[in-house]
């Protein structure tokens, strides 16, 4: 692996779920605990709950802001940042919103579904620091209601970090699969993209993806960390 690394004039890797988890940092989607038990947060993070039900929008990201505030990234966001440093790692698309990547010190992110370390102003776009939710700030000057900069259900992607992420993976030799099912859309595209334009494909996840038949190399069952500081020595 580390030869197809130093082979590689532009690699790229993609960043899922399983990434964050490693922190230790609950899966968003399997969050079912207190006030959500037995609610979809598909409907709670929702530009309808944003506009109707905004007490329980704000209590439940104010819940996820400071849930990502007790988690630290862990020693793979670290390879990855130095990897960049090298030369090794141009760029990471990733779906995750915690901002762990640039932590880490990773400063070519594209950030897919937005991140949770910013809040905006729904009316003029004004924006501030998460800081603001953790302080129950959650109005801008203007009046307007502080939200999270995340994609929420009902949204588009940002369109900068989407076209961002595309064009990297066209000009990928390499790409890197870190922690995600791929079966979500758009963010199966780009292994696919990048294999149609001659990269070889690395996926490393927890469980078979949507696109192993389409890997060069596959990793299942095994912790990122692990599987990033054994490609590092
Ligand atoms: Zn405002």
């Amino acid at each position: 692996m580390k030869t197809w690394l130093n082979e590689s004039n532009h690699t790229v890797v993609f960043t899922g779920a399983g990434m964050s988890t490693e922190s230790g940092l609950p899966d968003f989607r399997s969050a079912n605990q207190g006030l959500w038990n037995q609610k979809d947060p598909s409907k709670i993070a929702s530009t309808d709950a944003l506009n109707n039900n905004v007490e329980v929008f704000i209590e439940f990201y104010r819940t996820r802001v400071l849930s990502v505030k007790d988690y630290k990234p862990h020693e793979g966001h670290h390879i990855l940042a130095d990897w960049e440093k090298q030369g090794l790692v141009h760029s990471i698309i990733t779906q995750n919103v915690d901002g762990f990547h640039q932590e880490a010190g990773s400063q070519n992110v594209a950030e897919l579904h937005g991140t949770l370390t910013k809040l905006h102003c729904q009316s003029c776009g004004r924006e501030y620091n998460s800081e603001e939710y953790v302080n129950q700030e959650y109005y801008c000057v203007c009046g307007g209601i502080l939200r999270p900069s995340i994609t929420l259900f009902g949204e588009t992607l940002p369109q900068d970090a989407f076209q961002f992420a595309l064009s990297e993976a066209e000009k990928a030799d390499l790409f890197i699969v870190l922690g995600s099912s791929l079966s979500v859309s758009p963010a199966n595209q780009f292994p696919l993209i990048a294999k149609d334009n001659g990269a070889r494909l690395v996926i490393v996840n927890r469980d078979p993806t949507e696109l192993d038949a389409y890997a060069d190399k596959i990793i299942h069952g095994r912790e990122i960390g692990e599987v990033l500081k054994e490609w590092n020595s």
